[in-house]
């Protein structure tokens, strides 16, 4: 059966046809994901807090005494991050003058700022993922983006934009109390920071703390350890180029193996004397393909080029209708194989039963190809298998490295499975324990992700008090209540970045940049107006809320047959999505077609 003939009552394809049995891969996939679930899930990992607070120190830039402010500026950015960059920039550019951004970093960058391991690099082609490319007059070196590229366009945004005029860095926001009579917010910080600003912005990311593993005895482990988003160069020598050549004498013990670990890997392998991987679930590792940048391609750039490649990217990788795939990699090439067996076009002509039938083929399909490559450049077939996984390619954020499989290759690098003792069994004074096997060790990197979700305002880290002293967490103990994701009734001039009731990507710059013109245009429209606060109504509120659940993807099914990790609340998902269900590229349009009708004067007041 060719896969373009039927709709919309498809035949099913037959085993023969496929070249495997569907039916034997979903089993194979429970008894993976079973042999990985823990009761205690997300409550397995330890807070970098307290004795464990060295873990999220930042050891690039000295805390430097400072007095503390108690002036006016018009905005404050929470967060210096590409969000909080972005719509400094924004605001700007739509006049405003005192623009105070904020952060706990020591610099501007965000997660560029706290990730600096070897071998950081961004996972998303730089020329769509490397914000204001354009104004900033930039074209990245290379396709994938090292780390300290992205660092320093930060940096440069930042620059460009005149952002450090008024910044406090080293600093958190632990208070924003709204007064009424001025219709301003009052700003407090751990700094002793006491200022107004009218407009707040909070842009305080999603994975910004890292975690540590909950294993028994961590504590007493007498060798070094640190977490790869705070990476000690001063014990392992090198830059994040490599060259780790003070770990030359060094048995070295690397737990995790996500997104961080695949880039971290191959410098420890090739650097350690020797080094230990502890394994507990294998990421998808897809080939990189990184190169320099083609001048001649840079030279045949016309003005607007970046906008139109981010929409391409963001159109392609979900799902929607592009005549050219103008990326052409790992991502969207997996987005069009979906696609390719679709008979028309996604929207129409196939019952969600079908759809969800030819996404599966197409995911164990591309899983099957994931699966190959670690057979074909693992020489030993034993540790071949243990780097296959064994789930569908979104359960995982995937990954792709033309080195990281190579290192299991290295005499000196031994791959450790832990999946059948539900990860390390415990540390000893100098050594990781894995069932009965104990491995002497003098370092031990963790590689073990970010607490999701838990800085900002919704997890009430950053508390906020709205009209008449009202906590924000108690106008939404129902639930969150934002319009479009960004302003809230009863919240005046406050901005929200981020997914909730909004959208996302896996290019979340692209999100992000979408916010920022959103609120630079909103507050332009307020500036002009004259309007002193801009503030939805709880009729807005609760229509916009209605179009959420309306549209809701009910991700649940898929997500409960995933693997554990952050992407699945580590195997106990939460029913349904708070964003937009059609995604990213129908809620822009949405956006726009908001502001052009007008949408904005309704959100102005005082006018
Ligand atoms: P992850 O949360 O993805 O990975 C943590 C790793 O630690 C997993 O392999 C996990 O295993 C392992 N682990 C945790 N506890 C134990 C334990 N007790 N014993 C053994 N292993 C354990 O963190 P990352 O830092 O890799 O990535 C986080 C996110 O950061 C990514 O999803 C991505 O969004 C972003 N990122 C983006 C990059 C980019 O290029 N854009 C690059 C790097 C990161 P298990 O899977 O079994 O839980």
């Amino acid at each position: 059966m060719s896969a373009h003939s039927a709709s919309p009552d498809r035949r099913r394809f037959t085993s023969e046809e496929l070249g495997f049995d569907p039916e034997v891969l979903r089993a194979k996939y429970r008894t993976e994901r079973d042999r990985r679930l823990r009761p205690d899930g997300a409550a397995q990992y330890r807070r970098a807090v307290a004795e464990f607070g060295y873990a999220a120190a930042d050891p690039y830039t000295e805390r430097a005494e400072r007095a503390a402010v108690g002036d006016r500026v018009e905005a404050v950015v929470v967060g210096g991050g590409f969000g909080g960059l972005l719509t400094g920039a924004r605001l700007r550019e739509a006049g405003v003058a005192d623009i105070r951004m904020v952060d706990e970093a020591g610099d501007f960058g965000g997660t560029w700022y706290w990730n600096r391991y070897p071998g950081i690099h961004c996972d998303i082609e730089s020329y769509e993922y490397l914000p204001l490319l354009e104004e900033v007059g930039y074209v990245p070196k290379w396709r994938y983006a090292p780390g300290e590229e992205i660092r320093q366009h930060a940096v440069a945004i930042a620059k460009h934009y005149d952002l450090y005029r008024d910044t406090l860095f080293h600093t958190r926001v632990t208070e924003l109390r709204w007064d009424d009579e001025a219709a301003e917010w009052q700003v407090r910080t751990d700094r002793g920071d006491d200022f107004q600003a009218r407009y707040v912005v909070v842009s305080s990311g999603t994975l910004t703390q890292p975690k540590l593993p909950g294993i028994p005895g961590i504590e007493t482990f007498r060798g070094h350890t640190f977490h790869t988003s705070r990476w000690d160069y001063g014990y392992t020598g090198g830059t994040a180029d490599g060259g780790l050549h003070k770990l030359a004498d060094k048995k070295v013990g690397v737990v995790g193996t996500g997104a961080t670990g695949i880039q971290v890997i191959p410098h420890l392998g090739r650097d350690a004397q020797h080094l230990y991987v502890f394994q507990r679930t294998p990421s998808s590792v897809d080939m990189r393909d990184n190169r320099p940048t083609d001048p001649q391609w840079t030279a045949s750039l016309k003005p607007g080029w970046q906008r139109e490649r981010m929409e391409n990217f963001l159109t392609v990788v979900t799902g929607g209708h592009a005549e050219h795939d103008l990326v052409g990699d790992g991502w969207t090439s997996t987005a069009r194989l979906q696609r390719k067996m679709l008979p028309g076009d996604v929207e129409t002509g196939l019952s969600a039963e079908d759809r969800e039938y030819v996404d599966e083929i197409a995911d164990f399909r591309k899983m099957n190809q994931i699966r190959a490559r670690a057979e074909e450049i693992v020489q030993d077939p034993a540790t071949a298998e243990l780097l296959k996984p064994w789930y569908r390619y979104m359960c995982k954020r995937p990954t792709f490295s033309d080195l990281y499989l190579q290192t299991f290759n290295r005499p000196n690098v031994t791959l450790v499975d832990t999946a059948d003792f539900g990860g390390i069994t415990r540390m000893t004074e100098n050594a990781v324990v894995v069932g009965d096997a104990e491995y002497e060790v003098d370092c031990v990197v963790f590689a073990t992700g970010f607490e999701a979700g838990i800085s900002g305002v919704v997890s009430g880290t950053l508390p906020v008090y709205g009209r008449d002293g009202i906590p924000l967490l108690q106008a939404w103990s129902q639930g969150p209540r934002i319009l479009h994701g960004f302003y809230s009734h009863g919240f005046p001039n406050l901005f929200h970045l981020g997914a909730l009731q909004n959208t996302a990507a896996v290019n979340f710059v692209h999100i992000l940049q979408e916010q920022a013109t959103h609120i630079g245009e909103v507050v332009t429209a307020a500036r002009k107006h004259g309007a002193r606060r801009i503030e939805p109504s709880v009729v807005a509120e609760d229509a916009w809320i209605a179009t959420i659940r309306a549209n809701a993807r009910d991700n649940y099914a898929f997500q409960a047959e995933c693997t554990p990790g952050y992407y699945n609340n580590e195997g106990k998902p939460r029913p349904v999505s708070n964003s937009y269900g059609p995604g990213p590229v129908a809620f822009h349009d949405l956006l726009r077609r908001w502001r052009a009708d007008g949408g904005i004067n309704d959100v102005l007041v005082d006018a």
